[in-house]
């Protein structure tokens, strides 16, 4: 039978953890969070953080500035809760007006507050691991993209077996693909990046032991793409038509990349969406959180 990977349980396991880790600690930790603009999405995202910061015991700042700060201003904004010791984590909610650097403005976040891990100091320790050769004591510390350490974490709590293992990744996003690409590689599985000039993706999909699915297609990973054993980990959410109300009101539901209902006829393992990746998310950048607290100290 296949086993659902059930990342709302894991995430709720974690937060009793995190819960007990905070509530010994005499400052909180605080996580900054500026806003640009006013995109629902984020107004929704940031929400959520929000909401499980309460409930681990952290706090959060939601800073919302106007989509027309400047660049400059922003750095310089960025700047000043980099110097505040109250503040222990920083995330900039993206996505940001194109009139704003995002590379820049990612590179003045310190990186010891870089809880997205999209600083090129945190970006290169994880282009550097696994150090291999290289004293324990001396390995840098850094922090990674929460959905990349959310989709390793869920994974290996399931113990799901990552040493040798072939692995697919589809999509290669800063934030999602070649993060989980370079984690899992230090994780000593063989990975595979696809993107939309692969050619046989269904083909692909079958030669590998791990599909992670990060494209944001709805369907994208189906039967033709499945055999059995293969564990499944569903990245995508895509909003489809779900069906119309009485009112004939069409309503919209979440699903993710995969074909969850053929999939689960097939595979070993499979993380659902909702209920999979998206809470395993929030965790891990409250885990980022709590190690930016320490490698502050
Ligand atoms: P993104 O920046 O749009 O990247 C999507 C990637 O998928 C790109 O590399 C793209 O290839 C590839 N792709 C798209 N269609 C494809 C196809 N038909 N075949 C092969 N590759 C294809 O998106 P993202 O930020 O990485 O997010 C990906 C998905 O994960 C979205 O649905 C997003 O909502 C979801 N997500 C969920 C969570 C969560 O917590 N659950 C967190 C983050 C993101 P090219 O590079 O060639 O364009």
């Amino acid at each position: 039978m296949v086993k659902i990977l059930d990342g709302k349980k894991l995430s709720g396991e974690i937060a009793v953890e995190l819960t007990s880790k905070i509530a010994k600690l005499k400052i909180k930790p605080v996580l900054a969070i500026i806003q640009i603009g006013n995109n629902p999405e984020s107004n929704s995202y940031i929400g959520r953080k929000k909401a499980y910061g309460e409930k681990i015991g952290a706090k959060v700042h939601h800073f919302a500035l106007p989509n027309s700060i400047s660049n400059n201003s922003l750095i310089k904004f960025i700047k000043e809760l980099n110097e505040r010791k109250d503040i222990h984590g920083i995330i900039v909610q993206l996505p940001i007006p194109k009139t704003l650097n995002k590379y820049e403005i990612m590179e003045a976040i310190d990186y010891k507050k870089d809880v997205d891990g999209l600083n090129s100091k945190n970006t290169n320790i994880l282009y550097e691991s696994p150090f291999e050769n290289l004293d324990p004591k001396k390995i840098p510390k850094g922090l990674v993209p929460a959905t990349a350490k959310g989709i390793v974490t869920l994974l290996k709590k399931n113990n799901i077996a990552l040493v040798g293992k072939k692995v697919l990744v589809v999509g290669r996003s800063v934030l999602v693909g070649k993060p989980t690409a370079l984690l899992l590689t230090a994780e000593n599985a063989t990975v595979t990046i696809a993107h939309k000039h692969t050619i046989n993706l269904p083909k692909l999909a079958k030669e590998n032991d791990i599909i992670i699915s990060a494209a944001g297609k709805a369907g994208l990973i189906g039967k033709n793409c499945l055999r059995k054993g293969q564990v499944i980990i569903d990245v995508g959410t895509n909003a489809v038509a779900g069906p119309k109300t009485l009112e004939e009101v069409t309503k919209y539901k979440m699903v993710g990349d995969v074909d969850f209902e053929a999939a689960k006829k097939i595979v070993s393992a499979i993380s659902p969406v909702p209920g999979g990746v998206g809470p395993m998310t929030v965790t891990s950048l409250f885990e980022n959180l709590f190690e930016a607290y320490n490698l502050q100290k």
